[in-house]
């Protein structure tokens, strides 16, 4: 639903407009403090580097405090860890870059594209180890669930394939032929809510935006493994523009980020600008206070 008058309505400021606390000196994922995060399992950068060194380019590390794990039902009396189902699952850590920056928007193009060659790297190991789903998401600011400020991403190894993934692809499914195919096609025919194009991708507005400004990217080929595709790099590129956009329209906001490889492949942008309350958590409707046509407008301006 597209409301544009909530946005006025009293107490709708926003989340994460306050400026967070950004603690460089103690930062674990800057260059030279390989030590304090648990030894890395994947890294970017020259040939025989020891781990734990400095000069790498991109570095991969365990989640030091993971929510899926290979416990099971049972739970493990020792460390209280108890999983509903057998989710096992494994989550890593991708850090975006030896440098401080605080968003994807910052990184150059190829270091976004070390970024996308760290998730294939791990996307294929994960496979080789029995996880065959990678969910690939990146949280920035706090408001976002962001614990630390230094650009980076987040992989979780699946053992199945999560609730909305299986969703999207049944709704594929059910339409008989490819839903994001039509829609991109419709979207490129219509310009009205596409912001930008690189590489044989998009990027634009989807429709039925959840938050305002709410961002999709997605190859204009139909894809369906993000973690073989020479487009992926592109993909991060165009997030990131997506993301420089937002902040000269809006600011520095925080956002969720995840990419999807269910059926066609595709990257969804959620900047977090209200609060999810009781409608949207209750009922699946999701209020939106900007038109998506609107946010294309305002980011292809910006
Ligand atoms: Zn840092
Ligand atoms: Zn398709
Ligand atoms: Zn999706």
């Amino acid at each position: 639903m597209v409301a544009p008058a909530r946005a006025r309505r009293p107490g709708a400021e926003r989340p994460g407009s306050e400026p967070e606390p950004d603690d460089i000196a103690g930062c674990p994922f800057c260059e030279g403090r390989e030590s304090a995060t648990p030894p890395e399992t994947f890294a970017l950068g020259p040939p025989g580097r020891p781990a734990y060194a400095p000069g790498w380019r991109v570095r991969v590390v365990p989640n030091k405090f993971p929510a899926f794990g290979p416990w099971s039902d049972e739970g493990d009396r020792t460390t209280g860890l108890f999983a509903r189902r057998a989710a096992r699952g494994r989550q890593e850590v991708v850090i975006h870059s030896p440098r401080h920056v605080r968003t994807l928007a910052d990184l150059s193009v190829r270091e976004l594209g070390w970024v996308a060659e760290a998730w294939q790297a791990r996307a294929l190991a994960a496979r080789e180890q029995g996880f065959p789903y990678m969910q690939a998401l990146v949280n920035e600011g706090a408001a976002a669930g962001a614990s630390l400020r230094h650009s980076h991403s987040q992989l979780v190894w699946l053992a199945e394939e999560p609730p909305l993934v299986v969703q999207e692809r049944l709704a594929q499914e059910a339409e008989g032929g490819c839903v994001l195919c039509r829609v991109l096609a419709e979207e490129l025919e219509q310009r009205i809510r596409v912001v930008s194009e690189r590489d044989g991708l998009v990027l634009l507005c989807p429709f039925a935006g959840r938050q305002p400004y709410e961002l999709l990217v997605a190859p204009r080929k139909c894809e369906s493994d993000p973690f073989t595709s020479e487009h992926l790099g592109s993909a991060l590129v165009l997030v990131a523009e997506g993301l420089r956009r937002l902040h000269v329209a809006e600011g520095v906001i925080p956002i969720n980020a995840w990419l999807h490889a269910s059926g066609h492949w595709h990257l969804e942008v959620v900047p977090r600008l209200t609060i999810l309350a009781g409608l949207e958590l209750g009922s699946g409707y999701f209020v939106n206070t900007l038109a998506p046509e609107s946010a294309a407008g305002v980011l292809r301006e910006s």
